[in-house]
C-alpha cells in the first residue's frame, strides 16, 4: 500500500518513497527537559508514534529508526538548576543532570503510559557536544558562520534559499517570534550557533572558549550523528517551523554541500485546552502527569488520535468522556490477538497522510478481527492486555468463588473472604460489591 505523507517543504501530500526501505530513518524534535510536560507536548510524540508504528508495519520493526532528542542544556534548565542548587557547593552541571534526570524519567514514564514506543534512540544534547562544535567548526570554515563577541554565529545571508521552509518574506522573519535581536549581530535573523557560559553556566570547552551550544544545532549535529547527512522524515509541533526547522535546514545544508537534510518535513497541528490557549496564567495548563492521575492513557491517547494530526484540535473533558466510552465498547467487542486482522480500509486511511479519525471510523464498520488488529497497531496496550485478560478468564470459576466468597462473608469469616478477593485480583480480576450483589471486570 502507499503511503502519502503531507509535506510541509512542499505544501503537498507526496508518495513516501524511503531513501533505503531496508532502514527508513525518522528524526522528530523532543522535549526540554525541566518540568512536566503538558498535554499540547503528547501530541506529537503520540503522532509520531503512530507514524513509526505504521512503518514499521509497512516496513518491518527492524527496519525503522526512529530518533528523538532530549534538549538537557537550555536557558530555562540553567535557571531552574541554579534555583536548585540553593547554597551546595556542587557544579552547576551536576545540578543540571539531577534535573533533566528526574524530569526526563518523568517524561518517559507519562509517555509510556500513553501507549508510545520508546524512539530507537534519545540522545541528551550534553552527551554530543562534539559533533555539535564539529558541525559548528566547519560551518565556520565554509564562511557560514562567524564569530561575535564570543558567540559563533549562523550568517543567514550566506545561504541563498534561507526561508524555503516557513515560505516567509524577511520582514516577517524578523518581526517573528523567537528571533533575538543583539548587538554582535551583523543581521538580526543571524542565530546563535555557540554562547559563552560564565562560571555560574553550564560549559565545555571549544575553539570559541568555555561555552555551549544553541538550541538549533543540537538538532541537526545528532541528526547527522545517528541518521547521517540526509534522512527520510523530520517532525515536530507546527511552532517548530520557524526559525527552529528553518534553521536546522540551513546549517546543515550549509555544512553538507548543500544535499537536503531531510525529505518529508511533517507538522503537527497545536492543541488548545477547553478553546483556549493553553497558559499557566489562564489557569487551563494541563500536565499528562495530571491527567493520567484521572484517565486512562488509552482514553488520553484515543482522544488525541480522533483529530487529524494537522488540523488545529480542542482538548475538552468532553472530549475524553466520549473516549472513554468508545473505548469501553471496544474493550467489550475486541478479541484475543489470535484472531488480528489489519483491515484494507483502516490501512488505506493510515496511509493517507495519517488520518486517524477515518482509521477509527473504519474500525466501527469493521470486523471484530478487524478492530482487534487495528486497535494494536494504533498502540492501544491496555486494550490488548484486557482482551487477553478476557480470553484467559473462566467466568464460571469467578462466578463459583463468587459465590464462596458471599457465603464466608455470610459466616463473618472476613480472612476468607478476603483470600478469594485477593487470588481473584492476583488473576486482573476486581469484584466490585453494589446493591445488585457482587460483579466482576478486568483489571484496566
Ligand atoms: P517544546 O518543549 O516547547 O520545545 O515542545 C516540544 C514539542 O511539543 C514540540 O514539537 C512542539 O511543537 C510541541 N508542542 C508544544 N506545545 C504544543 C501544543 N499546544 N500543541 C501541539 N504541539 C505542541
Ligand atoms: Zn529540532
Amino acid at each position: 500500500m502507499t503511503l502519502r505523507l503531507y509535506n510541509t517543504l512542499s505544501r503537498t501530500k507526496e508518495e513516501f518513497v524511503p531513501i533505503d526501505p531496508e532502514i527508513v530513518r525518522m528524526y522528530v524534535c523532543g522535549p526540554t527537559v525541566y518540568d512536566f510536560a503538558h498535554i499540547g507536548n503528547a501530541r506529537p510524540v503520540v503522532v509520531f508514534d503512530v507514524l513509526f508504528r505504521l512503518l514499521r508495519h509497512l516496513y518491518g520493526e527492524d527496519h525503522v529508526a526512529y530518533v528523538r532528542n532530549i534538549t538537557d542544556i537550555d536557558d530555562k534548565i540553567n535557571a531552574r538548576a541554579l534555583e536548585r542548587r540553593g547554597a551546595r557547593n556542587v557544579p552547576i552541571l551536576d545540578v543540571v543532570r539531577e534535573l533533566t534526570s528526574e524530569t526526563g524519567q518523568i517524561y518517559d514514564e507519562d509517555t509510556a503510559a500513553l501507549g508510545n514506543l520508546p524512539p530507537t534512540r534519545t540522545p541528551r544534547a550534553t552527551e554530543h557536544i562534539l559533533p555539535m562544535v564539529t558541525m559548528i567548526a566547519k560551518l565556520v570554515a565554509l564562511g557560514h558562520a562567524y564569530m561575535a563577541e564570543g558567540h559563533v554565529l549562523f550568517d543567514v545571508s550566506s545561504k541563498a534559499d534561507y526561508g524555503k521552509l516557513s515560505r516567509r518574506s524577511l520582514d516577517e522573519m524578523v518581526a517573528g517570534a523567537r528571533v533575538e535581536v543583539a548587538p554582535y549581530k551583523r543581521s538580526p535573523m543571524d542565530f546563535v550557533l555557540w554562547k559563552p557560559s560564565d562560571v555560574a553556566t553550564p560549559g565545555w570547552e571549544s575553539p570559541w572558549g568555555r561555552g555551549r551550544p544553541g538550541w538549533h544545532v543540537e538538532c541537526s549535529a545528532m541528526s547527522e550523528f545517528y541518521l547521517g547527512e540526509t534522512f527520510d522524515i523530520h517532525g515536530g509541533g507546527i511552532d517548530l517551523v520557524f526559525p527552529h526547522h528553518e534553521n536546522e535546514i540551513a546549517q546543515s545544508e550549509a555544512a553538507h554541500r548543500e544535499h537536503a537534510m531531510a525529505n518529508y518535513w511533517l507538522h503537527n497541528g497545536f492543541l488548545n485546552v477547553e478553546g483556549e490557549k493553553m497558559s499557566k496564567s489562564l489557569g487551563n495548563f494541563v500536565t499528562i502527569h495530571e491527567l493520567l492521575a484521572d484517565w486512562p492513557g488509552d482514553v488520553l491517547r484515543l482522544n488525541m488520535l480522533r483529530s487529524h494530526y494537522r488540523q488545529p484540535m480542542d482538548w475538552t473533558v468532553h472530549g475524553m468522556k466520549e473516549s472513554w466510552g468508545m473505548l469501553e465498547r471496544w474493550y467489550d467487542a475486541a478479541e484475543p490477538i489470535a484472531s488480528r486482522r489489519i483491515g484494507d480500509a483502516f490501512l488505506a486511511a493510515l496511509c493517507d497522510d495519517l488520518n486517524t479519525p477515518q482509521a477509527i471510523a473504519e474500525l466501527h464498520k469493521g470486523s471484530v478481527e478487524e478492530l482487534s488488529g487495528g486497535l494494536s497497531l494504533l498502540g492501544f496496550s491496555v486494550v490488548s492486555e484486557r482482551i487477553e485478560a478476557k480470553s484467559s478468564v473462566d467466568a464460571g470459576e469467578i462466578t463459583r468463588d463468587i459465590g464462596a466468597r458471599n457465603a464466608a462473608r455470610k459466616a463473618r469469616d472476613f480472612k476468607e473472604a478476603d483470600r478469594i478477593r485477593d487470588k481473584l485480583l492476583a488473576k486482573g480480576i476486581v469484584l466490585k460489591d453494589g446493591p445488585e450483589g457482587t460483579t466482576w471486570e478486568v483489571k484496566r
